[in-house]
């Protein structure tokens, strides 16, 4: 398997994959639930939203990992099972990934503030980075995917951890409708730092759905560096007491087509996408 940093820099675009916790949930994960000790006590499932992805088109998948920092799997009492629900995580995705699949492992925030708005010094963040790296390198990931931060000190810290794996990083983080992240990053200074800490691909994911994405991705993909950009399917939107998102495949696939064009590299879904959504937009950019 060719090196993925070497295809996107050869000018390949990649299509990435689309939710994971929105799937789990649709098979019956509980919003009190820890996603990521599914990987142990339901690993059927988690495979199943893999090969989905798999099928739609998707040459990256993303593990279900998010959450897999001590910090936020204390909340569950699971913090001592890091390498454990991690390694489980990266080994489900390899198993459907074969040969021509990537298997990127997420890493989200620690769900703390740092130092000095909060109480979460940046030694404590790092470790809890690390332990988390080292369980998805030492598990055979083919990179780093630290996703959904919206603090420059907290994925700094996230990416120092990251960089002794020696995999490749990927840098994604969240904004607001104002093109801000909840912290007060524009997406050119996030862009800058990123570059700097000694992230490869740098981008977006989450937040308010394709349209609003559209700017920052510009704005990110002009400083000339690989960029991925994975939007929510929309807002989430309570009908009957379940949430749908209102973006459809197709709009999708037509914003991942103008991300291209901006220059993106690497295109997906985020919160509220699924096999369709990756499928549209696997047919839009592949063609
Ligand atoms: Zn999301």
């Amino acid at each position: 398997m060719a090196d993925l940093l070497a295809r996107l820099q050869f000018g390949e675009i990649l299509v990435s994959d689309g939710a994971m916790s929105t799937m789990l949930q649709g098979q019956g994960l509980t919003s009190g639930a820890c996603p990521e000790e599914w990987n142990v006590s339901h690993p059927d499932a988690v495979k199943s939203v893999h090969k989905a992805y798999i099928e739609s088109g998707s040459d990256i998948i993303s593990t279900n990992t998010f959450g897999g920092n001590p910090l936020k799997l204390q909340r569950y009492g699971l913090e001592s099972q890091v390498k454990e629900l991690n390694g489980a995580g990266v080994r489900l995705a390899k198993q459907l990934a074969g040969e021509k699949v990537f298997v990127a492992a997420s890493i989200g925030p620690t769900g703390h503030l740092l130092e000095p708005l909060g109480e979460l010094s940046i030694e404590d963040a790092q470790a809890a980075f690390k332990s988390q790296s080292e369980a998805v390198a030492e598990a055979g990931a083919d990179a780093i995917l630290l996703e959904t931060f919206f603090d420059i000190t907290e994925i700094e810290a996230a990416v120092n951890a990251a960089l002794p794996t020696g995999l490749p990083i990927i840098c994604t983080m969240t904004f607001d409708a104002n093109g801000r992240t909840i912290m007060g990053v524009d997406a050119a200074s996030a862009a800058r730092a990123l570059v700097e800490m000694g992230a490869n691909v740098i981008g977006t994911n989450c937040g308010m759905g394709p349209e609003a994405m559209l700017p920052i991705v510009e704005t990110m993909a002009a400083s000339g560096v690989l960029v991925m950009a994975q939007p929510n399917a929309g807002l989430p939107e309570v009908d009957h007491g379940e949430t749908k998102y209102s973006v459809t495949p197709e709009m999708m696939a037509d914003y991942a087509q103008r991300f291209v064009a901006a220059g993106a590299r690497i295109v997906g879904g985020c919160c509220g996408s699924t096999p369709d959504h990756i499928a549209a937009i696997s047919r839009a950019v592949k063609k």
